[in-house]
């Protein structure tokens, strides 16, 4: 049961929002007392869904932002300070995946997906640490906190992928830059974390959760036997959004079903 005072009046920022693991993350930010500035490319999608929280009693809005673009990320970085005057949570969410094998990728899908998912993961962090930072030399009350960033990193921080090389690169960064902006952010109080999820049930994964055979494949790989739910990840990021969290930084949380430490496989009926 998600606590309605847990984040009560913090101000979150949440890209790739519109759908999948982002909207459940401001959905849930949103029911534990947030206001959330959602963020996406998808803007018609983006909108709906920042309007399904508001019509629920949460406090939302909707920002169009290619994370990738240095122009759009601090369009939406001032417009959520614009709108709230502060930013405490960010969850770097937006993400996305490419299919091809080493010899195959082509520099372009490689830059691509690098782009969004690393590069505009780096842009975003960077520049909310930038006003956390400003947040915490002008607070003279020293009641606020200190402000947090949750990247989405993956279970392919670790593993390798034959066919998604360029997004297994790309969460091996998120994981290396969520440890090394948590230990240079640490003196002032920011905490930086991930979640390393599974096999969730979103749009990325649907080609394989469509298709029998890979879906084998998958939970072959998943001792606790099905993917996991978008509201599953979502309860990590509220966990380490929260005071609950205040002593954790640096780390990645990983929603996976327990894949990350099975050897060999399970036996999957059928
Ligand atoms: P999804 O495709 O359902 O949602 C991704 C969202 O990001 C979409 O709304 C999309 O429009 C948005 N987006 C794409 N490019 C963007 C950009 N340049 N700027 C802003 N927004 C952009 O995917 P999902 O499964 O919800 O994935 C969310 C995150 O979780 C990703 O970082 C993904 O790598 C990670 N993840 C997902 C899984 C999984 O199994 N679903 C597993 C591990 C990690």
């Amino acid at each position: 049961m998600p606590n309605a005072h847990a984040l009560s009046g913090r101000i979150a920022i949440v890209t790739g929002a519109a759908q999948g693991i982002g909207r459940a993350c401001a959905e849930r930010l949103a029911r534990d007392g947030a206001k959330v500035v959602l963020s996406d490319i998808n803007a018609a999608v983006g909108q709906a869904t920042a309007d399904g929280i508001v019509k629920s009693g949460g406090i939302a809005s909707f920002v169009k932002a290619d994370v990738s673009q240095p122009s759009d990320v601090a369009a939406l970085l001032a417009a959520a300070i614009a709108k709230h005057g502060r930013i405490d949570i960010l969850v770097n969410n937006a993400g996305i995946i490419d299919s091809a094998d080493f010899l195959e990728l082509s520099l372009a899908d490689f830059d691509r997906v690098l782009g969004v998912n690393l590069r505009g993961a780096f842009l975003m962090a960077q520049g909310a640490a930038r006003q956390m930072v400003k947040q915490i030399e002008a607070d003279k009350t020293g009641k606020h906190v200190a402000g947090t960033i949750i990247n989405m990193s993956s279970v392919n921080a670790h593993f390798g992928l034959p066919d998604h090389v360029a997004y297994s690169v790309s969460k091996g960064g998120i994981s290396q830059m969520t440890k090394a902006a948590a230990v240079s952010l640490a003196k002032y109080g920011i905490r930086v974390n991930a979640i390393g999820p599974g096999t969730i049930n979103t749009e990325i994964v649907k080609a394989v959760a469509d298709n029998p055979a890979a879906m084998k494949r998958i939970m072959s790989r998943t001792p606790l036997g099905r993917m996991g739910e978008p509201s599953e990840v979502a309860a990590i990021a509220a966990f380490l959004a929260g005071d609950d969290a205040s002593y954790i930084t640096g780390q990645t949380i990983y929603p996976d079903g327990g894949r990350m430490f099975l050897n060999y496989m399970v036996d999957v009926p059928g």
